[in-house]
């Protein structure tokens, strides 16, 4: 079970070249099968020539120990490159970084809690004799910088070199300091020649140094301009930037690999020769079970237990050597998942290096993985799900009406909510559970577990029941509630972004459902759902492009037939889909909140169309639809008064049209904003009427002006006496409160007749016209004025007065 010492690239810079790995593309894999032969051949001689041994059974059992502990330990190297990767990014587009900036870096990471193993970073710039003094002149200008702005400068060792290895920014992170008032030239050390050494070869070199605590682990990893790494040592040379320095403390990386085994012992080992960097756990007792193991980038480590006797296992021969087989051939699967993963992972930093300059691996507001990772994380998450036989599940988290809160309450106030909410998630996950950001108010959390013991539901109710709590921000003195929508997709899926799409496309129908709720995936979902999602999509571009259209039906008159008014009807012409009615994309706005905007454009529309009309002498006022949540927001007053002014209509000629239901919501505000807007002269109609729960007291406390009876109650009558009882019922109502009543929906010569009858005042509905473009509509005006009568009502079809084909139905 002895593995080679193969000596692999550091990784984890944004510098490494994807073609460098393609050169030895196979080399994981002879690695694996390598480590699989032997291990299996070694195991299959044990277990013949130990046939008769009690130990056996012991040494599988601590293989399969030592195998968990190297997975553990290389994910925490891995883990330390993540950030190295990152710093290189920054330090690569900023190379003359500051402590100042390095720090606030560092703290946005909130690296002592994420990196508990993390002792200080620092960049390390090569500095040529001649620059030395402007050199100096920077680190004593800057304030935070190693230097303080009256220390001597001291050069440590003194003397004059042709050039020095100096640290430009560092930090030291929990107890130990960093900052010294002199500056040390590393390459006059013993390490210089390996800082050296790691310019010329690309690669990171791993030192050993002392320190009170014993030795720490430092990462020396040279970062270059350009893309890719440097094909030659001379290219290497002259586009080298410095080097990162990261100190680790080895005890910390032991303690967390350990804590399951504190039996076992670790000998971490980089490097062959005097060079060698090598940290101990613990001495390993003398009667050992130990094996080393390749945990790639050059790294190997030696683990042991103290052996235990365990009894006689079995006495068949064959089965204790295909155990070990089988241990061998994991062991192998996991080193090649392990390195084919990682090379993966290199691939796609290198491929995305310009990316990667700009914005690093992690979040800078929340300190958690971004995107790039998460979806890194998400692929791991499958890989390892798929060899396990474990169950793993994405859940899609999106706050509701965050949007509100950047807008009332500034930006400040959604940054510090952003940071409170991505601590409070984190706190309710399992150290093993993954979070990241993937920007806005958007967060993704990993699950794993073989069992499910802990069902990604009760993971989704944990999470909604803590962001449920009010949360204190410094940026506003009041508390502020929040509530959160969740998407949960479970199981296998081909790539990380399919599971992320699925879960996403739940998060839709949670946030459909009302909000503050989760929703797993269904594949019955992916239909419809995938309809809405990319329709959902392209709405947020719609309003920018101009796909919007505002339709006008007439409403007439029910004395004379003429028209009095046009009632505005929002349609979208998709660019591939064609015009759409709002009942497919209204709902849609109002989910997400973008209703707001996009009724703030129909209202300044219409009233410019109507203006046209009344300054044609058209004596006509025009009805908007105004949705709940525009009633929800104080803009709405806003919203009206800019739209007459621009358009100079006078406010006696809009009527908003609010819905039964939206008036009920909060009647307290609702009223307030209604006294508001009727302030403005503008008048108000009850949408829909019949169909809400509105009370007679309730009416009576809103200035509304119009009833409009609802097309269902249109509809029936005729059909039945109840319903023409009831009819007649809503329009005394009506009447009684002083209101203008006005039916919709009217699609017979019957339905008309009989709301004359009723003596109802107007009249809208497809037997009349159904709604047109604005050109049409304004024909209809000119004919209607000319002809000096009424349109001629064709009692046999509802599609008698479609004088044009400009009809949209
Ligand atoms: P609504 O406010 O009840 O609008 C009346 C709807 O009834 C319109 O549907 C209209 O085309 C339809 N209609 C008119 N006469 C008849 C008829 O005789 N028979 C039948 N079957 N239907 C008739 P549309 O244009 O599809 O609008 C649907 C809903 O979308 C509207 O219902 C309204 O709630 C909403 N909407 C439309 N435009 C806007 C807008 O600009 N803002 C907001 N917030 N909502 C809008
Ligand atoms: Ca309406
Ligand atoms: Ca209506």
């Amino acid at each position: 079970m002895t593995s080679t010492s193969n000596h692999h690239p550091v990784v984890g810079v944004s510098h490494v070249s994807g073609s460098r790995h393609r050169k030895r593309p196979y080399g994981w894999l002879l690695m694996a099968a390598g480590v699989a032969i032997a291990g299996s051949g070694i195991s299959f001689v044990a277990a013949t020539a130990r046939a008769h041994s009690d130990n056996l059974d012991a040494r599988v059992a601590f293989d399969s120990t030592a195998l968990k502990i190297a997975g553990s330990l290389q994910a925490t190297l891995q883990h330390e490159e993540d950030l190295v990767v990152s710093l290189g990014a920054i330090v690569a587009a900023n190379p003359e970084i500051t402590t100042d900036e390095l720090r606030t870096w560092v703290d946005s990471l909130r690296a002592p809690r994420r990196y508990p193993e993390l002792l200080g970073v620092g960049a390390m710039s090569i500095v040529p004799k001649a620059e030395l003094d402007a050199f100096i002149l920077r680190l004593r200008a800057d304030p935070a910088a190693p230097l303080g702005p009256t220390a001597p400068v001291a050069i440590v060792p003194s003397g004059e070199r042709p050039f020095y290895c100096l640290l430009q920014a560092a930090i030291g992170i929990g107890a130990v300091p960093a900052n010294a008032a002199f500056a040390v030239d590393y390459c006059a050390g013993a390490i210089g020649p390996v800082i050296l050494q790691a310019r010329d070869s690309g690669s990171a070199a791993n030192l050993a140094v002392p320190s009170d605590h014993g030795p720490q682990l430092t990462v020396q990893t040279p970062i270059y301009g350009g893309d890719a790494l440097p094909e030659t040592v001379e290219a290497r040379r002259a586009d080298y930037l410095g080097s990162i320095a990261t100190s680790l403390s080895p005890a910390v990386i032991f303690a967390t690999v350990l804590q399951d085994d504190p039996d076992a012992t670790i000998v971490l080992r980089s490097g062959t020769g005097p060079s060698a960097a090598v940290f101990t756990s613990r001495t390993a007792p003398p009667r050992a079970l130990s094996v080393v193991v390749d945990i790639g980038n050059g790294w190997s480590a030696t683990i042991s237990e103290p052996a235990r006797n365990r009894g006689v296992f079995a006495s068949d021969v064959v089965a204790l050597a295909t155990a070990g087989c089988a241990a061998s051939v994991l062991l192998g699967a996991l080193i090649l998942a392990l390195g084919t993963g990682r090379r993966r992972a290199i691939g796609l930093v290198s491929r995305r290096t310009d990316e990667l300059r700009h914005q690093a691996l992690h979040d800078a507001l929340s300190g958690l993985p971004n995107r790039t990772l998460i979806l890194d994380r998400v692929e791991q998450l499958l890989a390892r799900c798929r060899r396990n036989d474990t169950v793993g599940a994405a859940l899609y988290i999106d706050l509701d009406g965050f949007k509100d809160i950047n807008d009332t309450l500034g930006h400040e106030a959604g940054d510090q909510l952003l940071q409170a909410v991505a601590t409070r998630l984190t706190t309710a996950l399992r150290g093993v559970d993954t979070i990241g950001r993937m920007g806005g108010d958007e967060f993704v959390v990993l699950v794993e577990d073989g069992s499910l013991h802990v069902a990604p539901e009760h993971v989704a109710e944990r999470l909604l029941e803590v962001l449920r709590q009010p949360f204190e921000l410094d940026a506003t003195p009041r508390s502020i509630v929040v509530t959160a929508s969740i998407g949960i997709a479970i199981g296998d899926r081909n790539t990380a972004g399919d599971l992320l799409r699925d879960a996403d496309i739940a998060l839709y129908r949670a946030k459909a459902a009302g909000r503050n709720c989760y929703k797993l995936f269904r594949p019955d979902m992916e239909t419809a759902g995938r309809y809405r999602y990319e329709l959902d999509f392209d709405l947020r571009s719609a309003l920018d492009n101009q796909q919007f259209r505002v339709f006008y039906q007439p409403i007439y008159d029910l004395s004379d037939l003429s028209i009095v008014g046009a009632e505005a009807l929002i349609r979208w012409q998709h660019p591939t889909r064609g015009l759409l009615q709002p009942d497919e994309f209204v709902p849609l706005l109002e989910a997400s909140g973008r209703i707001v905007e996009v009724g703030r454009w129909v209202l300044r529309d219409a009233c410019r169309q109507a203006k046209i009309w009344v300054d044609q002498g058209h004596e006509l006022s025009v009805s908007v639809n105004v949705s709940a949540c525009q009633l929800d927001r104080d803009s709405i007053i806003e919203h009206v008064a800019e739209a007459l002014a621009t358009s100079t209509l006078e406010p006696a000629h809009l009527v908003l049209e609010i819905t039964e239901t939206a008036l009920m919501k909060d009647t307290e505000l609702t009223a307030s904003r209604l006294h508001a807007l009727k302030a403005l002269g503008v008048r108000l109609a009850i949408d829909d009427f019949g169909t809400g729960y509105s009370s007679l007291a309730y009416l009576q406390r809103f200035p509304v002006d119009y009833l409009k009876i609802d097309r269902s109650f249109i509809e029936a009558v005729g059909q039945s006496a109840e319903a023409g009882a009831l009819m007649h019922t809503l329009v005394q109502l009506g009447k009684d409160l002083g209101l203008k009543t006005l039916a919709e929906g009217v699609e017979t010569t019957a339905q008309l007749d009989h709301l004359r009858g009723e003596a109802v005042d107007r009249a809208q509905g497809f037997l009349l016209a159904r709604p047109l473009s604005a050109e049409a509509f304004e024909s209809q005006l000119l004919f209607m004025r000319t002809a000096h009568r009424p349109p001629s009502v064709d009692t046999t079809s509802p599609e008698a007065i479609s004088t044009s084909d400009v009809f949209d139905h």
